[in-house]
């Protein structure tokens, strides 16, 4: 591993997908591996996970946070993934400090759940990057979380890496489990539409995506995949570029799609 980083960090949001993506190989979690050695290496991970959608901002706080298998259904090989990485409680009531007057309580009742250690696994294999995950407040509207990523971007200049992970087009009802499902019009038309309005810098539009058009409703059934990209939008600075350095459909209904912002 090389040393963290002094320079301002990029952001960066990852579709994860199906949780076998953390074992299986595929182009997507090679595509992980390659931005985790292409990227500066954090001096530490605030991960926001579609997974810890809750009443609340809390971010986790222990010092050895322990890996969740949130899932049913998946094989042992899945189970006996263990993430260990560090915590780091003096970042969190850093986060919380910063995410002032949104009140962030300090948690020691989560740990890392699949949206983060699926990709976590290949971006830094060696999980000597110490890990925090904030939670989704699922009472409010979009514009408040890209406010609150707003409010975190200085972290960037702390050597953090903040890493929304969900997927901007997530529809677990009309999902094709084939391995070579086809896109469906939909799930294409509105990630495209996310490209183009990420690379314009449109961050109103994608604030208020169900304005997008009649995909989005197909494309984001429910908000707590597509959320974590507003995060990342939140801490982009005047004049930054963002990239969408990988793309793709898997199993019909499920966006690949990642995102940069000054990487
Ligand atoms: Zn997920």
């Amino acid at each position: 591993m090389t040393s963290p980083s002094t320079r301002r960090m990029p952001s960066l949001f990852i579709g994860h997908g199906s949780p076998m993506n953390a074992i299986e190989p595929s182009p997507y979690s090679r595509a992980w591996a390659a931005l985790g050695r292409r990227l500066p290496t954090p001096r530490a991970v605030l991960c926001i996970s579609a997974h810890w959608y809750v009443p609340g901002s809390p971010v986790t706080a222990d010092d050895a946070p322990r890996t969740l298998h949130d899932f049913r259904g998946f094989p042992p090989a899945l189970y006996a993934v263990n993430y260990p990485a560090r915590g780091d409680p003096g970042l969190a009531r850093r986060v919380a400090a910063l995410a002032t007057p949104t009140p962030v309580p300090l948690s020691l009742d989560w740990g890392l759940d699949h949206g983060s250690w699926s990709v976590l696994v290949h971006l830094y294999p060696d999980a000597r990057v110490p890990v925090l995950q904030l939670g989704i407040d699922a009472r409010q509207p979009p514009a408040f979380h890209y406010a609150l990523g707003e409010r975190l971007a200085p972290l960037r200049d702390e050597g953090v890496l903040v890493l929304g992970s969900g997927n901007v087009v997530h529809n677990l009802g009309l999902i094709d489990w084939r391995e070579d499902a086809p896109p469906q019009p939909y799930a294409s038309e509105f990630e495209a539409t996310v490209v183009a309005a990420v690379r314009d810098g449109r961050d109103t539009a994608l604030i208020d995506y169900p304005a997008l058009g009649p995909a989005a409703r197909q494309a984001v059934p429910t908000p707590e995949h597509y959320l974590p990209l507003l995060y990342v939008l939140g801490t982009r600075q005047a004049g930054e570029a963002a990239d969408t350095p990988l793309a793709g459909i898997s199993h019909g209904s499920i966006s690949m799609l990642c995102v940069t912002v000054g990487g």
